[in-house]
């Protein structure tokens, strides 16, 4: 082969040590971060759950050692970031030289392999007061003769944020993992490749077709693509230390569309930067877990607000629909979440293109309420092609593929026998 084929699988990797969010604990299961009611408690720290035995025995490797300092921590456990950090110091401890590594297409990756960026951390000062702050935690949590020196613990913090990658499920991340294999993928805003998860194993599978197979010159996204150039470059800069030089990048691409208004006047300038304001402070209120009626109506004023001044690509209108798409879901509204998701899909094409995830995942959930509303006819064009979406980047074997599937067959059945001209008429917002 002189290629890598669209939806072609380029790597399969496991995680080196991996963390489950401490606001899932208790839903997945935290060796394979699979969600099941159930869930056993580890009978030493009572603080991690697993699906049964045979998931504790496969995770108990890594979790032997941090299980009784969790335990000794009583009510101050450690955050994921903290127990991440100290599994790899248990890990890289017990392995010495003879460390495990992993085969990338004939390169060979290990942990000390990887870009630390410790010179830059050590000119960042924001960096370094959070390595300070580390330290302390880290000396109370697993105590000071287990803590590396100074130097070499920098070393790895850079390793560990350079490195590591949100663990998501559907597009939201549960937890956080340090993969070797995926290391050797560089960052692009126009990505030939995209990681996705299927448990806790990160695939990656091409979104696009190339006319090589050469994988260093194959690349992934880092950041969100819903993102002016400024706020991207400010991200990987924090996080990665480089600056893109991508053509997005070079010549903002997309910024003009991203920040569309309906014209130049003082007056839409001014109304645009409010809603920009009152869309932090819905995101405060998603961030303190506020009752989703609130956020909901706060959306709605927004939005109202949003199409007096925002044009339909602005971005931060598709994030304030984005927000009130999925709080109508968890309120199971689905009427208004229907309009709202006419009013997403075409921007969201616009700038995910035709085989990326999440607008798979977008089209997803508007063929499931579609369908669950008994749109049968249109809840099959959305769910096909969320499916085709999916089998390039999620791939056939993928669980979210096969619930699909199934969902999609219901639905094809359903259009044959209700009524199939039922048509779907948007309210308007
Ligand atoms: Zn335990
Ligand atoms: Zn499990
Ligand atoms: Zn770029």
């Amino acid at each position: 082969m002189t290629e890598f084929e669209l939806g072609e699988l380029i790597l399969s990797s496991t995680p080196f040590a991996h963390v489950l969010s401490n606001e899932f604990r208790g839903q997945y299961c935290d060796y394979c971060f699979i969600k099941k009611d159930n869930l056993k408690r580890c009978s030493q720290c009572s603080f991690l759950y697993f699906c049964d035995k045979n998931c504790q025995v496969k995770a108990w490797e890594m979790h032997k050692t941090e299980c009784k300092f969790i335990k000794k921590a009583g009510d101050k456990k450690p955050t994921p970031s903290l127990r991440l950090i100290a599994l790899i110091i248990f890990k890289i401890k017990k392995y010495g030289t003879n460390e495990p590594s992993e085969d990338v297409y004939g390169r060979k990756v290990s942990f000390a392999s990887l870009m630390s960026h410790a010179e830059e951390i050590k000119q960042d000062l924001k960096r370094c007061q959070i390595i300070m702050a580390m330290l302390i935690t880290l000396k109370e949590y697993i105590g000071s003769d287990n803590l590396p020196p100074p130097a070499e613990f920098t070393e790895i913090f850079g390793k560990m944020c350079v490195n590591s990658f949100s663990i998501c499920h559907e597009m939201s991340p549960i937890g956080s993992g340090l993969y070797l294999g995926a290391s050797v993928f560089d960052h692009s805003c126009d990505p030939e490749a995209v990681a996705i998860f299927d448990g806790t194993t990160l695939n990656v599978r091409m979104m696009k077709k190339v006319p090589h197979r050469d994988i260093q010159k194959v690349f992934i996204s880092y950041v969100g693509e819903l993102l002016l150039k400024e706020e991207k470059q400010r991200q990987l800069k924090e996080q990665y230390y480089f600056s893109c030089k991508c053509s997005y990048c070079i010549f903002s691409q997309n910024d003009d569309l991203m920040t569309k208004l309906f014209d130049d006047s003082v007056e839409v300038k001014e109304k645009a930067l409010k809603c920009e304001g009152d869309l932090e402070s819905i995101k405060q209120m998603l961030n303190d877990q506020k009752d989703p009626e609130l956020i909901n109506d706060a959306c709605s004023r927004l939005l109202e607000e949003e199409n007096e001044v925002l044009g339909d690509t602005n971005i931060y209108k598709i994030r304030t629909l984005e927000i009130a798409f999925d709080t109508c879901i968890k309120l199971q509204a689905w009427d208004k979440a229907i309009t709202l998701a006419s009013c997403l899909e075409e921007p969201l094409r616009l700038y995910f293109g035709t085989h990326h995830p999440s607008l798979g995942i977008f089209l997803f959930k508007y063929g499931k309420i579609l369908h669950f509303k008994e749109f049968s006819n249109v809840a099959v064009t959305k769910l096909s092609e969320a499916e085709n979406v999916f089998k390039i980047t999620h791939g056939e074997h993928h669980p979210l593929t096969k619930e699909l599937e199934s969902i999609l067959h219901d639905a094809k059945l359903s259009s044959v026998f209700i009524d199939s001209k039922k048509e779907l008429k948007c309210i308007k917002l």
